[in-house]
């Protein structure tokens, strides 16, 4: 099993990234692509998720789709107006839509997703501005780590189909 280093958090945004990358580790190690999510609410995390989809066998079970539906669960309410969305990866087209339809306020990411990415790297969702509901973006923490855990899962795969 390789080890995946995290890092020191200095400001919130890092120290909530840091608790998605623990909940990608988990995927990791369940041999699913490894992306995890925390859903923060009021300065504290509401709800986790890690990416589930062969668990699962759905391909919707991604892990900010679980954090989201977690936290609203925990609200007891579906509307998650102020609350933050971290995620190792740029969302998908399909989370990216769930946090708008949340009202999701803030979407905080780590690596860029070249094939899925929902926030400028395959499509911009929010090129045009929503007709009713503001969510800002922020980019980029730690994404040195996000990325690797993801390089890491795929060359063993790769490595495992070849033998
Ligand atoms: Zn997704």
């Amino acid at each position: 099993m390789a080890k995946f280093l995290l890092p020191t958090p200095t400001t919130d945004d890092e120290k909530f990234m840091v608790e998605a990358l623990k909940e990608a580790h988990k995927a990791y190690e369940n041999k699913e692509v490894p992306v995890g999510a925390v859903l923060v609410y009021d300065g504290r995390i509401l709800a986790k998720g890690q990416n589930q989809v062969e668990l699962l066998n759905d391909a919707t079970a991604h892990a900010e789709m679980i954090a989201m539906t977690g936290g609203a669960s925990k609200l007891e309410n579906w509307r998650l107006n102020d609350a933050t969305l971290y995620c190792t990866l740029e969302p998908c087209a399909m989370c990216l839509g769930a946090a708008l339809l949340s009202r999701v306020s803030r979407i905080v990411y780590g690596a860029k997703d070249l094939r899925h990415g929902a926030l400028g790297s395959w499509v911009n969702l929010l090129d045009k501005p929503h007709p009713t509901h503001s969510l800002t973006v922020t980019g980029g923490i730690y994404e040195p780590y996000a990325a690797e855990l993801l390089t890491t899962f795929f060359r063993n795969r790769r490595v495992e189909q070849d033998e």
